[in-house]
């Protein structure tokens, strides 16, 4: 039996297998594109993207 993990926040499949961090309370774990997300969520600023809008 094969064991197929997914994605606690979008149920998808984990492309990359990311835990949470305790502080955010949850259980499971995430893909980098729902772990990025959290990120953003409760560390703005810390995950800065090149923008250039000056
Ligand atoms: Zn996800």
């Amino acid at each position: 039996m094969e064991e197929t993990q997914q994605c606690t926040l979008c149920k998808g499949p984990l492309d990359h297998v990311y835990a949470p961090m305790e502080s955010w309370n949850m259980s499971g774990l995430l893909c980098s594109k729902c772990y990025s997300k959290k990120i953003a969520e409760h560390y703005p600023g810390t995950h800065e993207r090149v923008n250039k809008s000056n």
